[in-house]
């Protein structure tokens, strides 16, 4: 991974926060081809923006467990490790 600064002032001195990984389908969109082996996931599949709860921040994922999905959809984000995968991936569910 690269050096991390801060986007607003190019500071090095950054730190992690935690954050809730709750959120609200900001945009979507139905993939008919499978791109990465790596995302373990067959097509077609649905991928979504979601705006965070705590921070003013969008992270895109892939959304699993849910029938359909629409903007404004309340979603909770989990991290799964395919075996057939170095990386690990962030899920989108529906909220409970
Ligand atoms: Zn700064």
């Amino acid at each position: 991974m690269g050096t991390v600064t801060c986007p607003e002032c190019w500071s090095f001195n950054v730190e992690w926060d935690d954050v809730r990984p709750t959120g609200t389908v900001y945009t979507w969109a139905r993939s008919h081809r499978d791109f990465m082996t790596e995302l373990d996931v067959k097509a077609p599949y649905v991928t979504v923006l979601v705006e965070l709860d705590d921070v003013p921040i969008r992270l895109l994922g892939i959304l699993v467990g849910a029938g359909s999905v629409a903007i404004g959809d309340r979603v909770t984000g989990v991290f799964q490790k395919p075996d057939n995968s170095s990386w690990t991936i962030l899920r989108w569910e529906p909220a409970a």
